[in-house]
């Protein structure tokens, strides 16, 4: 059996010449046209693409070629990263069948380092969301239980890897939407600092929130991919340089003298059963050597608003290309060109990424723009303090991802409100640019997983992967029956 196997794992087979690319290649496609109808975690998944990659590493590594230990290891990627000549649907309806014509940077990395790419996930509209339900392509299922959702807007990614559909994926992180789903599917999922990963080549939602990130089964896995994308890029001028040591052979799980910040903020209304769980992991690692101080983000109570503000600013921005004439389906029978913008967008944006839209252009709007957007920013700087206040006195901080597990597919779809609610505990860390990763510490009653927020300070990664390895696995395997 390979299709649950860790990257790492696979990456030894191969280089023992035990199993061959092509080998993984034909297990997650059998396993996938078996467990895919049941979850519909991918829009794009094309046999013969994976296959012809998964054959041209094994030349390379015959030829004793091979790219990078990883060669020939498949992953997923989510649909609003750049894939050259692969469709590219950002789950929406407007790109219809738009082909990319180049690579984002994290693409290119990736195929350097010989991964395979198996397919691209399923998403929220234009990531917009908190539970996968909002893409054009169909709503993505928890694999834990199919009834309920798996969390968003990365939702296809976490779930594939879950599922044991692929070992590994990448997701975007603008408010939560790695963190969130890693928590719902019992995956890790890390989103890095703001300008570690090169944004070039993911589709824009909100520019100065938005991270690619990396979704794994393992601590392991989610360190050693995001060394691969991580790195300054030309191409984006927000990318950063900064030194990447948290490959796995780094992490050492030792935790001794680890200072842990717990926000009293971060555990109000959250549920009994998960601020168990996340409290029996804080107890574990405190029994290895780290210690506890109490912190305050006091400004937690803000953060809602000011998120749901700059991010639908920046959208109604970045996403005033999709006009049907730049980017979009060119709409038939349109007699001007306002015509054609609003028949362009009014049939191809679906309703949450209108609201968005609404929003973000009347608080961007000239006497409105002091009253939102620019209190939004004064707001956003008061958080940022907040974290650096913090992490004089701690390294980093611990709370739940979400106040709830996994709720039930169409629950919150009618509630906006609702639905921004369930990012409380994440968007904060956007907000400030601060590492964040999600990893799994236990189960409810329900059986569905629970995760472990810890964010850490600045190109930190190193603290909070090296702090999640010494709490993965105590609280048992996150495998769905499915
Ligand atoms: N749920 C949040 C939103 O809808 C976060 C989305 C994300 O991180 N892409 O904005």
């Amino acid at each position: 059996m390979l299709y649950n196997k860790s990257m790492k794992e696979l990456s030894e087979l191969l280089d023992k010449k035990e199993i061959k690319s092509l080998d993984i290649a034909d297990e997650l496609i059998n396993r996938t046209e078996k467990i895919e109808p049941k979850i519909h975690s991918y829009i794009t998944f094309d046999q013969e693409k994976f296959k012809e990659q998964a054959k041209k590493s094994d030349e390379r590594r015959a030829s004793g070629k091979s790219l990078s230990k990883f060669d020939g290891i498949p992953i997923a990627l989510k649909d609003n990263i750049a894939v050259k000549d692969v469709k590219l649907s950002c789950g929406s309806k407007i790109l219809g069948d738009f082909m990319s014509p180049y690579n984002a940077t994290v693409t290119e990395k990736l195929t350097d380092s010989g991964f395979v790419i198996s397919g691209k996930t399923n998403l929220d509209e234009f990531a917009m969301g908190s539970t996968t339900e909002s893409s054009f392509y169909g709503v993505t299922k928890n694999p834990h239980n199919t009834d309920k959702v798996p969390g968003g807007s990365s939702g296809g990614s976490a779930a594939a890897v879950s599922a044991s559909l692929v070992p590994a994926s990448l997701g975007s992180d603008t408010g939560g939407s790695i963190r969130l789903p890693a928590s719902f599917c019992g995956v890790v999922g890390i989103k890095p600092t703001y300008g570690r990963v090169s944004r070039f080549g993911l589709v824009a939602y909100a520019s100065s929130l938005d991270q690619i990130g990396t979704f794994a089964r393992s601590v392991d896995d989610a360190a050693d991919l995001l060394s691969v994308i991580s790195g300054y890029d030309k191409k984006d001028s927000t990318s950063a340089e900064g030194s990447i040591d948290f490959s796995s052979d780094k992490l050492s799980g030792d935790v001794k003298g680890l200072r842990i910040g717990l926000p009293d903020e971060y555990f109000n209304g959250v549920g009994a059963e998960i601020s168990d769980a996340v409290m029996n992991a804080v107890k574990e690692l405190e029994k290895k050597g780290a210690v506890i101080e109490k912190i305050s983000l006091k400004m937690t109570e803000y953060a809602v608003p000011v998120y749901y503000l700059i991010a639908t600013s920046e959208a109604s921005s970045n996403l005033s290309r999709f006009d049907g004439i730049r980017y979009g389906r060119r709409p038939d029978g349109v007699e001007s060109l306002s015509d054609l913008y609003e028949k362009a967008r009014s049939e191809g944006f679906g309703g949450e990424v209108k609201r968005r839209i609404v929003l973000g252009t009347y608080s961007l709007s000239s006497g409105y723009y002091d009253a939102y957007y620019l209190k939004a920013l004064k707001g956003r700087t008061l958080i940022i303090n907040d974290f650096k206040e913090a992490y004089k006195k701690c390294d980093v901080i611990m709370s739940p991802v979400a106040a709830n597990t996994a709720f039930g597919i169409g629950e919150k779809m009618n509630d906006p409100l609702a639905m921004y609610l369930s990012d409380i505990l994440t968007i904060s860390a956007n907000l400030a640019g601060v590492p964040g990763i999600s990893v799994p510490v236990g189960l409810d009653s329900q059986k569905m997983p629970i995760g472990l927020q810890i964010m850490g300070n600045y190109f930190k990664e190193r603290d909070i992967l090296n702090a999640a390895k010494a709490v993965e696995g105590v609280f048992g395997k996150y495998e769905p029956q499915i």
